[in-house]
C-alpha cells in the first residue's frame, strides 16, 4: 500500500520549486535539499538527496528501497486485502461491516466521477497509463471499464510480475501490460495517453515538479491527468514550518515507507500551475477515507495478518508498525491526500484534497 508519509515535509516546498514559503525551519540535521534552476525556468527542482529522520537517501537508494519494500510486502498485502493498494472511499455512515475492497473500488469510481472522465464511446479514454501501478488493480479495472489499452509502471519487479500473472488469469493480457520503469523518466512517447492515472504513488516521488512534468508530457492533447496522492497539511498564514512533533511523526512514516519529502496541497497547486496548468481546484475528502487505516490495522492483527508478518522481512514489519503513525497523522490533520485532474492539456488542472482535520 502506498503509504505515505513524510518527514521531509519540512523541506518539500524548496525542492518542489514552489514559490510559497519554505516549511523547513528546523535546526535538525535531517534535510539536505539543493535547489537548482529548472530547465523549464521559473523554479527549482530537487537534486539527488532525500533526507529522512537523520538518514539521507540518494534517489537511487530511495528507489531501491521502494522496490524492496513493495517486492517484500505486496504478497502479504494481496493475501489480506486483494489487488488494490490504496485508500477506500467510505460513506460517513459506513459501519464496521463495510466491505473494504468494495470501498477501494468505489474510490476509483468516485475519482473518475469527480474528474468527469467521459464514458461515452466517442470520448472515453482509449489509452491509459497507470503510474505506480502496484499489482495492477486499477489498470485492469480501468481497462475493463473503458475497454482501453492500459500500461502500468512500477519500480518493483515482483509487482510487475504479479500484475502480469493476474492480468493473464483475468484474460486481459491483450489490453493490459506492465513494465518496471521510473515515473520520473517514463519510457513512453509524448502525448501517448488519453488518461494518465496515478493512484497513491506520487508521495514516493522525490521531485514533484519533474513528476508532474512527466505526467503532462505523456498526456495526449485534450487528455486527462488524475492524481491521488498524500500531502502534509497546509501551513497557517503565521506559520513558518510544521511543528517539531509533526515533523518527527512524518520522519518516522517516511523512514518506514520509503518516502521522500512531502509537500502541502497548496504546494502541489503551485507546482501544477508552474508546469503550465490552469484552473487548479481542490476539495477535502477526509471524511471519505478516514476508516481506512484503522481497518488496515485490524487486518494486520488478524491471524492471517500476524502469520504473514511473522514470515515477512523487517521492511514489511516496519511498514506494519508505522500504520498507527498514519492513523495519528490523519487524526491530527497533518496528512492529506490530493487528487488532481487535468481535463485539457495545458488549460486546466483540478485538484481534490482528501484531507483529515
Ligand atoms: N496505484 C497502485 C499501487 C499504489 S502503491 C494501487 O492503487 O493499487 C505505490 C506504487 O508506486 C508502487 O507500485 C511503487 O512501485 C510505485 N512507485 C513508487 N515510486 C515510483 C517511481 N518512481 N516510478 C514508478 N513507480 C513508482
Amino acid at each position: 500500500m502506498a503509504t505515505l508519509a513524510l518527514s521531509g515535509c519540512s523541506y518539500s516546498p524548496c525542492w518542489a520549486g514552489c514559490a510559497g514559503k519554505s516549511t523547513f525551519q528546523s535546526k535538525r540535521k535531517l534535510t539536505v535539499s539543493v535547489a537548482k534552476p529548472s530547465s523549464a525556468g521559473g523554479g527549482s527542482s530537487v537534486t539527488a538527496v532525500c533526507a529522512v529522520g537523520g538518514k539521507q537517501r540518494s534517489v537511487p537508494e530511495l528507489n531501491e528501497g521502494i522496490a524492496t519494500f513493495y517486492n517484500e510486502s505486496s504478497g502479504l498485502w494481496e493475501e489480506i486485502w486483494g489487488e488494490h493498494m490504496h485508500h477506500g472511499y467510505y460513506d460517513s455512515e459506513s459501519s464496521e461491516n463495510v466491505n473494504h475492497i468494495e470501498a477501494q473500488i468505489r474510490m476509483i469510481d468516485e475519482c473518475l466521477k469527480w474528474a468527469g472522465i467521459p464514458e461515452d464511446e466517442e470520448n472515453k479514454p482509449a489509452t491509459i497509463v497507470d503510474v505506480g501501478c502496484g499489482i495492477g488493480g486499477s489498470s485492469r479495472y480501468l481497462s475493463e471499464k473503458y475497454k482501453a489499452n492500459v500500461k502500468g509502471i512500477t519500480l518493483s519487479p515482483i509487482q510487475a510480475q504479479r500484475a502480469t500473472a493476474l492480468t493473464a488469469e483475468q484474460g486481459l493480457s491483450n489490453s493490459v501490460s506492465f513494465l518496471v520503469a521510473d515515473a520520473l523518466n517514463q519510457p513512453f512517447a509524448d502525448g501517448e495517453f488519453d488518461l494518465v492515472w496515478s493512484m497513491e504513488s506520487g508521495e514516493h516521488m522525490p521531485d514533484k515538479r519533474k513528476f508532474l512534468q512527466e505526467l503532462v508530457r505523456v498526456t495526449a492533447p485534450n487528455g486527462r491527468v488524475l492524481i491521488v496522492t498524500w500531502c502534509h497539511r497546509d501551513l497557517k498564514p503565521q506559520e513558518l514550518s510544521l511543528t517539531p512533533d509533526e515533523m518527527e511523526l512524518l520522519d518516522k512514516i517516511c523512514d518506514s515507507y520509503y518516502l521522500p519529502a512531502w509537500c502541502s496541497p497548496a504546494d502541489y497547486v503551485e507546482i501544477a500551475q508552474s508546469v503550465g496548468l490552469k484552473d487548479v481546484k481542490s476539495a477535502d475528502w477526509s471524511e471519505f477515507v478516514t476508516p481506512f487505516w484503522p481497518a488496515v490495522m485490524v487486518s494486520a492483527l488478524s491471524f492471517k495478518g500476524l502469520a504473514g508478518l511473522a514470515k515477512a522481512g523487517w521492511t514489511t514489519i516496519k511498514g506494519a508498525l508505522a500504520m498507527g503513525l498514519m492513523v495519528q497523522g490523519y487524526q491530527r490533520g497533518l496528512i492529506k491526500c490530493l487528487v488532481g485532474n487535468k481535463p485539457d492539456l495545458g488549460k486546466s488542472f483540478h485538484m481534490k484534497m482528501l484531507e483529515n482535520r
